[in-house]
C-alpha cells in the first residue's frame, strides 16, 4: 500500500451506470472516486443507439464525455481494477490495482457497477464479429447492420414482451 485515500463513495466500474451514479454523487458534493477497468459491455460496437441525443456516438466518446462531466464536479476517475473489498469498521477498504501501482482507498459507501459479461458460444469466428454483425439485441441494433435479423434473437415479438440486451449474459 503506497498511500491511503478516503472518499465518501468509491464507484467500482466506470461504464454508463457507474459514471452516471458518480455524476449524481459528485453534484451532491460527495467526494467520489471511480475506478474503471476500461472494458464496458458495448466496447465492440461502433456506435451507441437508442440513447436520446447521443444516437450514433462511438462508445468511447460517450464514456470520455461522462468522465469529463464527473470531473467537472470534482469527482476523480481513474483507470484500474478493484481487486478486493473489505469492511473496515465504519468504512470499506478498496484495493486498487492500477497499471503502475497498487494501493488501498477507503469509502463510507460503495457503488458497484461492474456490469455483465457476455459469454459467447464457442463458434469459430463468432467472437471477432460480436457487436459488428453478430448482434444480440434487435432494439439497440436495428438499422445498424442494414438488416433486422440478429444472431440470437428469436423471430420478432413486440419489444415490450422480451427484455433487451439480457440474454447470454452473466453479472460480474
Ligand atoms: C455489442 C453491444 C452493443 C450494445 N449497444 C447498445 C446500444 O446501442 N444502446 C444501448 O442502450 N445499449 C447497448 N448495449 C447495452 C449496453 O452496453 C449496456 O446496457 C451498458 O454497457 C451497461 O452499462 P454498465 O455501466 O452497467 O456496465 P458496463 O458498460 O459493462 O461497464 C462496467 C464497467 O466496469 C468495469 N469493471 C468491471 N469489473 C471491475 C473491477 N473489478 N474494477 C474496476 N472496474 C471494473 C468494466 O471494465 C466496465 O468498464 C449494447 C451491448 C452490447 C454487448
Amino acid at each position: 500500500m503506497s498511500e491511503n485515500e478516503n472518499y465518501d463513495v468509491v464507484v467500482v466500474g466506470g461504464g454508463a451506470a457507474g459514471l452516471n451514479g458518480a455524476l449524481a454523487l459528485a453534484r451532491s458534493r460527495r467526494s467520489v472516486l471511480v475506478v474503471d477497468a476500461g472494458d464496458p459491455r458495448n466496447a465492440p460496437a461502433g456506435h451507441v443507439h437508442n440513447f436520446l441525443s447521443r444516437d450514433g456516438t462511438p462508445p468511447s466518446e460517450l464514456y470520455a464525455a461522462g468522465r469529463a462531466e464527473v470531473r467537472r464536479y470534482g469527482g476523480r476517475v481513474e483507470a484500474g481494477r478493484v481487486t478486493a473489498l473489505a469492511r473496515d469498521g465504519e468504512r470499506f477498504g478498496v484495493r486498487i490495482g492500477a497499471p503502475a501501482s497498487e494501493r488501498t482507498a477507503t469509502a463510507r459507501r460503495l457503488l458497484v457497477a461492474t456490469g455483465v459479461r457476455d459469454v459467447l458460444p464457442d463458434v469459430p469466428g463468432l467472437a471477432a464479429r460480436w457487436g459488428i454483425d453478430v448482434l444480440h439485441c434487435r432494439t439497440a441494433t436495428a438499422g445498424r447492420s442494414g438488416t433486422s435479423a440478429s444472431a440470437s434473437c428469436p423471430p420478432a415479438r413486440p419489444p415490450s414482451t422480451r427484455p433487451c440486451c439480457s440474454s447470454n449474459s452473466v453479472r460480474t
